[in-house]
């Protein structure tokens, strides 16, 4: 099992063998499983590795009419995403990476061609790449209907009505995702940056996650994806936040809180002050110390099966607990996300709660299990301090982004 990125020696120096620099020596037109080696204005371009399909930089800049802001659809950490539409009429989310990559040429491609083979109905494809000059560009398909996080949480214009199916096939396509790139993908995937804007949805609502496998393809500094840690603020695992402990339940926690926010229309990663300023996390607990989980559900859902909503704010609460080796796999989550398992919440432990130095102290449920905050070197949980090891976040990736 890798964490997302993660190059593969023995792969990498096999296909490093095949790959070619640019220059002159590569400028004639060759064939590689019909991929083109040769830009359209005649500069080489690497030979791709067999999955990877190469484009040139011309091809993508026509694609996107000029990388005309009309055609710009979101922005992230890596750079600017555009719609392009290529010659044979496929459309394609172009994402221009606004950093150089710190890795060269080969390995670029090599983590390139690692994503490319991982295909699954509710993970975006990347279709391939352009690598000319300083320009990295990333080419996927693309989905009709933004992010989850737009038509969920963005502006009115943007929303999109989602009744109950619809948010329970998001959350049951997305665990199936997820639990594909921990368990099934070759080499397994911790994603470990799943939230709202990372999963796109397609012409149907059918969930896709976006974003995998490439984290180590840039430096620490250009984007908050680091190294050490990646992630967002309120989706981070307690144990992974403050001590650098990655693993797959770091996305499970995160899988969570998604969760969450699908059933009640609030964004996880801000503490609100309509509730006290609690996360929806904290409030969500707190609730269920009163025993009103229902409250949390978004009033725009009116008529949803109440016993149904309940067994998926509890699969959120199982994939929360502050313990790691308590949250379940995603496999399981699959599971209990369907009517097939019965879900014992006895054995359910309080959720861990990250929150930066900004946010208004709260704790809803009375003890002090469950919220982790950085108090100068040494991490604290509650009233008992445990001491940083040197995977500890530094504060600007403590920031709420
Ligand atoms: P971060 O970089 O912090 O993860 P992000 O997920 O929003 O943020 P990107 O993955 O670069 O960043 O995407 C930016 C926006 O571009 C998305 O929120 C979405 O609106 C749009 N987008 C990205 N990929 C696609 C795609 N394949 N199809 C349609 N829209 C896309």
């Amino acid at each position: 099992m890798i964490e997302s990125g993660l190059r593969i020696k023995g792969r990498l120096d096999r296909m490093g063998r095949r790959f070619c620099c640019f220059g002159a020596a590569q400028s004639r037109k060759r064939k590689n499983g019909g991929h083109r080696t040769t830009s359209d204005s005649g500069v080489g371009l690497p030979q791709a590795p067999k999955n990877v399909r190469l484009f040139s930089y011309n091809e993508l800049k026509s694609a996107a009419r000029n990388f005309h802001p009309t055609n710009r659809i979101g922005r992230g950490g890596f750079g600017v995403v555009y719609k392009g539409t290529l010659r044979d009429e496929t459309e394609v989310a172009i994402k221009t990476l606004s950093a150089e990559s710190k890795q060269g040429t080969n390995e670029f491609l090599t983590e390139i061609d690692m994503v490319s083979n991982i295909r699954h109905p509710n993970l975006v494809q990347l279709m391939g790449c352009c690598v000319e000059g300083r320009n990295r560009i990333l080419v996927y398909e693309y989905l009709e209907n933004n992010s989850l996080a737009n038509a969920l949480l963005g502006p009115a214009n943007k929303r999109i009505a989602l009744d109950w199916p619809k948010r329970a096939a998001i959350c049951a396509g997305t665990a199936q995702g997820l639990a594909f790139l921990h368990e099934e993908a070759e080499p397994h995937i911790v994603h470990r940056d799943i939230k709202a804007s990372n999963v796109l949805l397609d012409k149907d609502l059918a969930p896709k996650i976006g974003d995998f496998g490439l984290a180590k393809l840039f430096p620490d500094n250009v984007t908050h994806i680091s190294t050490r840690v990646a992630g967002t603020m309120g989706y981070l695992a307690p144990e992974y936040a403050l001590l650098g402990q990655l693993t797959k339940k770091a996305d499970i926690y995160s899988f969570g809180v998604l969760v969450l926010e699908i059933i009640s229309g609030r964004c996880g990663s801000k503490s609100i002050w309509e509730l006290d300023m609690h996360t929806l996390l904290e409030w969500t607990w707190k609730l269920r110390d009163e025993d009103r989980l229902l409250d949390i559900v978004d009033p725009e859902l009116v008529g949803y099966p109440e016993e149904e909503v309940l067994r998926f704010i509890k699969v959120a609460l199982f994939c929360t607990q502050a313990t790691s080796n308590q949250r379940p796999s995603m496999k399981r989550v699959v599971e209990m996300l369907s009517d097939e398992v019965s879900l014992d919440v006895r054995n359910l432990i309080q959720p861990g709660v990250v929150k930066d130095r900004g946010q208004t102290p709260g704790n809803p449920s009375g003890s002090s299990g469950g919220i982790w905050r950085q108090r100068g070197g040494q991490l604290a949980k509650g009233s008992s301090a445990i001491t940083s090891t040197s995977a500890a976040m530094s504060v600007i990736e403590l920031q709420p982004r």
